[in-house]
């Protein structure tokens, strides 16, 4: 059967054809159902907009990395950078809407040439502003080097991605010596204040699973990422907010290639929160919060 799905579901990176395949996986399967009828067998017949309380802005697919899971595709060879007269239009769209809270992120969105003068504009603003941030990027020479500094007397949040606190898990998914770097990235940003008690400088962390699984319980990772990286590292942060990884893009090649892509969406439909549906959700450069 798996053989079967793979051959039908041959990947390609184009969204359309990714569209295609979520489509016609719900066609060929009895087991997974359309989001539609979920949404429906929950009493919920539709969304309805409840006005913008976030606006996630990509500033492009440009990254220092290339993780497997990446579900933008990002990486160190792409071209596609969010351009100053988008930009400017994202500044006027928050303007009139009265958006409170501006989430950026990528790619790595330090790399857009435009990075530190739009978080510039967003403070003339008064915005709250969230920086998604691999971690590494400051290690990429004289140009990144400050960000830490930067993002405190910006006051942004920094919301990091770390797929797990040991270096053979969070390497196999984003490179050789990425954690050891995360590691030494996490000290800059406590040295800069960054999840330190009251210095207002909140420094959240992201956890993904590295197969086709979903996250275990975000309260009991928290601790564990506590407690470890306290007393292996001396590294605090505020908040540990786990993730599911989008069957799209690199992660959707591997369930293809590996075989688990029809598991993979049912463990996805079996976890439908109907809650989560009728609230909102928001999303580290490559991953889903
Ligand atoms: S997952 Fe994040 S850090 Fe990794 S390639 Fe994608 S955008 Fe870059």
């Amino acid at each position: 059967m798996k053989d079967e799905y793979h051959k039908i579901l041959e990947f390609n990176s184009d969204p359309e054809s990714q569209l295609k395949i979520l489509e016609e996986v719900t066609r060929i399967s009895d087991r997974v159902p359309f989001f539609k009828e979920k949404l429906t067998a929950s009493g919920l017949t539709e969304f309805k907009p409840a006005g913008i309380q976030v606006l996630q802005i990509n500033l492009g697919n440009l990254c220092n990395q290339a993780c497997k899971h990446c579900h933008v595709n990002a990486g160190p060879a792409k071209t596609e950078i969010m351009d100053l007269k988008t930009l400017k239009q994202c500044l006027e769209a928050i303007r009139n809407h009265r958006i409170p809270l501006v989430d950026i992120t990528g790619g790595a969105p330090e790399m857009n040439p435009d990075f530190r003068w739009f978080v510039g504009e967003l403070r003339k603003l008064d915005k709250k502003v969230i920086v998604r941030c691999n971690l590494t990027i400051f290690f990429e020479g004289a140009k990144y080097n400050d960000l830490p500094a930067f993002y405190a007397d910006n006051g942004l949040e920094v919301v990091a991605s770390l797929p797990f606190y040991s270096a053979d898990r969070t390497d196999n998914m984003r490179g050789k010596g990425v954690f050891e770097k995360s590691v030494q990235g996490l000290r800059l940003l406590n040295e800069n204040g960054y999840g330190q008690k009251d210095s207002g400088l909140m420094l959240n962390l992201v956890y993904n699973p590295s197969g086709a699984f979903l996250s275990a319980s975000q309260k009991l990772l928290e601790d564990e990422f506590r407690h470890i990286l306290f007393d292996r590292y001396g590294i605090e942060f505020n908040n540990l907010f786990t993730i599911n990884n989008m069957p799209v893009s690199r992660f959707l090649d591997y369930l293809l290639r590996s075989g688990n892509y029809i598991a993979y969406i049912e463990h996805l439909v079996n976890a439908f929160n109907p809650v989560a549906a009728a609230g909102s959700g928001s999303s580290c450069g490559g991953s889903i919060v």
